[in-house]
């Protein structure tokens, strides 16, 4: 039974393709469009992977509750005929989803008790969450906002509000971008954004949180990296990637790219069944990413998210991969092991950085 209530990931489209009539510089397709062609039928995508049809119904159902959006970019990195394809997991909508598991909420990490304003989550000492949109360029199904209601918060229209909350508060040093993926705004708007963070006198840092160099590389065009140099604040970007394939020459070549505009990159990864719950994949993962000047930071345990519990790896099991993979990297290749949990004020560490 899927309860009424349960909110969806479903943002218009023009909020999506908030294009900014620029040209890509370069020959490929521009992201707009690559965006716009982003895979949404189930049918479709099964098609173009050669995968059974009797994975239809499922998918179908399971996404119309949270819907499926790939594009090409990543599809390309999916190999064909595989239903177990690590890249694929992450994206196809199954019938473990319409399941329903104890413990598993639709807002698993306490989001509404730290929504200050709306579009405003204030939960961490020091550091404010702005949800500056719903979409994003992929939509994975284990994500801990899938029923998160983007469209009561109308960011545009807050923002003077979460602006005034920010300049109140001096203790608030560093404004993260969150959503939803942030890359998903128009240059315009982004720059925009970024001023008046940047006019606040006691904000330090800048963090935008983003699975978009991975998901969709071609927004990083020129513009975009322009923009990024341009901030006058410390600027921490920080990915979302779980699989090494998700690493293709034109997301690294990407990556360095950014890398070389002097932004401090990072990457989260979530543990999930089945995709990147080994050592090995994690271990190639973490020097992969190092390979172009990105730091392994968490290694998150599942938000436990309505319809995700078929993703969920023990405790006991997680330690221990840990503690295997702490054998295996040098130690700033070693993503912190955590938990998010309602109500806390810090990850909790299943095991930190320098725990013996
Ligand atoms: C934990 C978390 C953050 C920030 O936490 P840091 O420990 O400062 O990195 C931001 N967004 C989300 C969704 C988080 O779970
Ligand atoms: S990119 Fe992030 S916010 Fe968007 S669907 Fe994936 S996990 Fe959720």
């Amino acid at each position: 039974m899927i309860p009424k209530t349960t909110r969806l990931l479903q943002i218009p489209e023009a909020q999506i393709l908030e294009t900014t009539g620029e040209t890509s510089q370069k020959e490929d397709k521009s992201w707009q469009k690559q965006q716009a062609e982003a895979f949404r039928e189930p049918a479709e995508l099964l098609r173009q992977l050669a995968l059974p049809a009797s994975l239809l119904a499922s998918a179908q159902a399971a996404s119309s509750h949270f819907s499926l959006r790939v594009p090409e970019a990543w599809l390309a990195r999916i190999k064909t005929a595989n239903p177990d394809d690590p890249l694929l997991r992450q994206i196809l909508p199954v019938a473990e989803e319409l399941e329903r598991s104890d413990g598993f909420s639709t807002d698993p990490v306490g989001d509404q008790e730290a929504r200050v304003v709306p579009g405003l989550l204030h939960k961490y000492q020091g550091r404010v969450l702005l949800m500056t949109t719903g979409a994003c360029a992929i939509h994975c199904r284990y994500c801990f906002r899938r029923h998160y209601p983007y469209a009561d918060d109308n960011f545009l229209t807050q923002l003077p509000a979460i602006l005034d909350y920010i300049r109140a508060d001096s203790s608030i040093h560093e404004v993260i971008l969150s959503g939803g993926d942030p890359l998903s705004l128009s240059n315009e708007r982004l720059t925009s954004l970024i001023q008046q963070i940047q006019a606040i006198h006691h904000i330090k840092r800048l963090r935008i949180h983003t699975r978009t160099p991975v998901a969709l590389p071609a927004r990083l065009d020129n513009g975009l990296l322009d923009l990024l140099q341009a901030i006058n604040l410390q600027t921490v970007i920080v990915i979302h990637c779980n699989h090494p394939n998700e690493l293709d020459e034109q997301v690294l070549k990407t990556l360095s790219n950014m890398q070389k505009c002097g932004l401090t990159l990072l990457n989260q990864s979530v543990l999930l069944k089945g995709i990147n719950d080994d050592v090995d994949t994690l271990v190639d993962l973490s020097e992969r990413l190092f390979s172009v000047g990105v730091l392994a930071y968490y290694l998150h345990q599942l938000d436990r998210v309505e319809g995700a519990q078929h993703f969920e790896v023990e405790d006991t099991e997680a330690i221990a991969l840990h503690d295997a993979l702490r054998q295996r990297l040098p130690g700033y290749l070693l993503p912190g092991l955590v938990r998010e949990q309602r109500g806390e004020k810090a990850k909790t560490p299943l095991q930190g950085r320098c725990l013996t």
